[in-house]
């Protein structure tokens, strides 16, 4: 049987107690063994004296216990202090057997492994691997690194070291290459029975350094194999989609011409080219799948609203979803007021609808009285009859994985045939890379500002000038320009001590007693909040107190200078979308960041990125580099799958000849693509199978 099919319990040693096991980490087949790979390597081959020990590095040293104390700080630990010559450090035990503490005595020689940290008397390590070393014997450092693999309750690395030892020395043979000659010829990297093996078992001469960085031809060799079936695994999906039908609409831009000659102002060019990749997918009968990616403040909207004036003018309905309901309730407002003069009907689906609203809502939708719909997901979750949906913008996608795209594109479906879908998102990330995480989309970029638009000051402060950030937002407020002071967390007890908005808008009204002062956050009654936003947005407010929940999309452009309090405590994407709120009108605006010292250096990084640059695409590309793809394009909140040896950010240099190799198989060697797809994918990949 080949290895494909070949159950785990084939591997000596696996009986049905442990195959349950392997199950839970997704190993079912022996290739599932051989490809789990280990995620890092632990350095066992040298001994560091101990006075060159670091904090925050994995190190094995060894020597000689000075010293052994029971002492008690709330619990009792077991300390010892351990010397070599060269220096000291203590070795603490929270949990210790009293066979333990006898053998850990004075002079006894040890060696140790762990990860060493400063403690409240120098470095120490908290529960080191130690072995007792019999008098008189020389320490012996291991000869190769040793593997570190994912696990899960119940399987011990260990355990899983010897299984996929023992599916190595007897199965590596059967592994099958799937790549053509060309393509492993064009590579230069070594073969996949030799880079398996490798990686598994860095032999001892192994190049340390390349292999703990992932940057080994074994390593790359493998993670040059699975970016493919990731990107074969999205190729496919686009083509399953490609099969579908979708309404040919056609519409020669009438209405939104007339929405546009009553804007104030032009369409940038970069709008104009994007509008026109959209209305040309949209005379298609095949389902348009298309990501339009572009700067906080770039137009979106009018975007969407051009592509959904074309479906309506071509007799088809528009479904617009957003990720949050204050977003959708704003994108409502806009369209409403956009295309009311043309007697547009937009419905509107919030959860907060009572069942009558909500009942006369479905009605307009179901007849087709209304033909555009607003609302968030809750949009698709209801029971909700369209009459002609032709069109699904999703708005903000960053918060959506592939599966939810998926899921969204069939709902909509009706009669086999698919709506066209409309992504855009404000998470832009570049281009070779784009191509890769959305494989399955066409993507579109608005690489251009509106005119006269100036790049937001930023200022980075810490929390003890408050008194100067309060006098600042006076000033601004005389003026008759507008405010945020943003407050990432609102409950008092939050353990993290951060400000809260209500403590602060308390505050701030006390500082400020002639400035009208309102608070918005999350846990509102919605019709709460949406009187706020209307106030702040009529100029009737002054200072806006917010927590996160104004994030995305939110949209006042006289409000020129935003407050945000603990910035240090937010990652870059969400500090750019917050700051992203003001720099909208004409006015020069500013963004004061406050922190609270003392600052973490990826924190330090994070403030300086945000002071340096006003640019989303080098923004996201400073994010990526800091926290992995799987952060920034929030496909690990989505749930998605994560890469085994894989790195977007590090590979990406590979990323041109894996969509080449990608093309080939799919047109020379299509019997080869389920396959690496599998291997890589396994069982997770839901969408590839169908
Ligand atoms: P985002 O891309 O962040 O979603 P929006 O669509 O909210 O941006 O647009 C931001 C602001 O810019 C809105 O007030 C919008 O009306 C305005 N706007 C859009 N396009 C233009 C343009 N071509 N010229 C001037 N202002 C524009
Ligand atoms: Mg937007």
């Amino acid at each position: 049987m080949d290895i494909e099919q070949q159950p785990v319990s084939a591997i000596r040693g696996v009986g049905p107690r442990v195959a349950a096991k392997l199950e839970r980490l997704g190993l079912r087949t022996v290739q599932d063994v051989l490809f789990h790979l280990p995620f890092r390597y632990q350095d066992r081959t040298r001994l560091t004296p101990i006075g060159s020990l670091q904090a925050g590095s994995e190190a094995m040293f060894c020597g000689k216990i000075e010293l052994a104390d029971v002492v008690y700080r709330g619990r009792r630990n077991l300390l010892c202090r351990v010397a070599d010559g060269s220096g000291s450090i203590l070795l603490r035990f929270f949990h210790f057997t009293s066979a333990q503490h006898d053998s850990l005595r004075r002079g006894a020689q040890l060696r140790c492994f762990g990860e060493v940290r400063s403690g409240p008397a120098g470095l120490e390590i908290v529960h080191p691997e130690y072995e007792l070393l019999p008098d008189g014997s020389l320490p012996q450092p291991e000869s190769r690194l040793t593997p570190v693999y994912p696990v899960t309750e119940g399987v011990h690395q260990l355990s899983l070291r010897r299984i996929i030892a023992e599916a190595l020395d007897t199965r590596l043979q059967s592994i099958r290459e799937w790549l053509p000659d060309e393509t492993l010829a064009m590579l230069q990297l070594p073969t996949l029975k030799e880079a398996v093996d490798y990686v598994h078992r860095p032999p001892p001469q192994a190049a340390v350094g390349l292999l703990m960085q992932g940057l080994h031809p074994a390593q790359q060799r493998l993670a040059f194999e699975e970016l493919l079936a990731h990107c074969l695994s999205l190729r496919k999906l686009r083509e399953r989609i490609r099969r579908h039908d979708a309404p040919l609409i056609d519409a020669d831009g009438k209405l939104f011409e007339a929405l546009l000659a009553r804007l104030p102002f032009q369409l940038t060019a970069a709008q104009n080219r994007v509008i026109a990749e959209i209305t040309n997918d949209l005379r298609c009968a095949q389902p348009m799948q298309r990501l339009v990616q572009g700067d906080v403040g770039s137009g979106k909207t009018l975007v969407a609203a051009a592509a959904a004036l074309h479906a309506v003018e071509g007799g088809w309905q528009v479904a617009i979803m957003a990720p949050t309901e204050l977003l959708a309730e704003q994108h409502w407002r806009n369209l409403r007021e956009w295309l009311a003069p043309m007697e547009i009907e937009v419905a509107w689906l919030a959860g907060r609808h009572g069942a009558r609203t909500r009942r006369s809502m479905a009605e307009l939708v179901a007849s087709g009285q209304a033909p555009v719909v607003v609302g968030t997901h809750a949009l698709f979750q209801r029971d909700i009859e369209f009459r002609r949906l032709g069109l699904v913008v999703v708005d903000e996608q960053h918060r959506f994985g592939v599966h939810q795209r998926l899921m969204l594109r069939e709902k909509g479906a009706m009669d086999g045939r698919l709506p066209h879908q409309l992504i855009m998102t404000a998470t832009p990330i570049p281009r070779t890379l784009a191509q890769s995480v959305y494989a399955d989309l066409d993507v579109s970029v608005i690489d251009e500002l509106p005119a006269g638009r100036h790049p937001v000051e930023t200022v980075v402060v810490p929390d003890s000038r408050r008194d100067a950030v309060v006098r600042r937002v006076h000033s601004a407020c005389l003026e008759h320009r507008q405010a945020y002071w943003v407050c990432p967390l609102i409950d008092e007890s939050d353990a993290l001590q951060l400000q809260t908005a209500t403590a602060t808008e308390t505050a701030l009204r006390q500082a400020l007693p002639e400035l009208r002062i309102r608070l918005v956050h999350g846990r509102m009654k919605p019709a709460e909040k949406e009187q706020v936003m209307d106030e702040f947005k009529s100029g009737a407010t002054d200072l806006l107190v917010a927590t996160t929940v104004i994030e995305v999309g939110v949209d006042v452009p006289n409000a020129s200078l935003m407050i945000i309090e603990n910035a240090e405590r937010l990652g870059l994407s969400q500090l750019h979308q917050l700051r992203g709120r003001v720099g909208r009108g004409t006015v020069a605006s500013s963004c004061v960041l406050m922190y609270r010292a003392p600052l973490s250096a990826a924190a330090r990084e994070r403030l300086a990125a945000m002071r340096s640059t006003n640019d989303g695409f080098e923004i996201a590309r400073k994010d990526l580099e800091m926290r992995g793809p799987g952060e920034v394009l929030g496909t690990r909140q989505a749930g998605e799958q994560q890469f085994h040896i894989a790195d977007l950010v590090r590979d990406q240099s590979a990323l041109p000849q894996v969509e080449q190799v990608a093309t080939l198989l799919l047109e020379r060697y299509p019997q080869h693509v389920m396959p690496i797809v599998q291997r890589w994918l396994g069982v997770r990949d839901s969408y590839a199978a169908v």
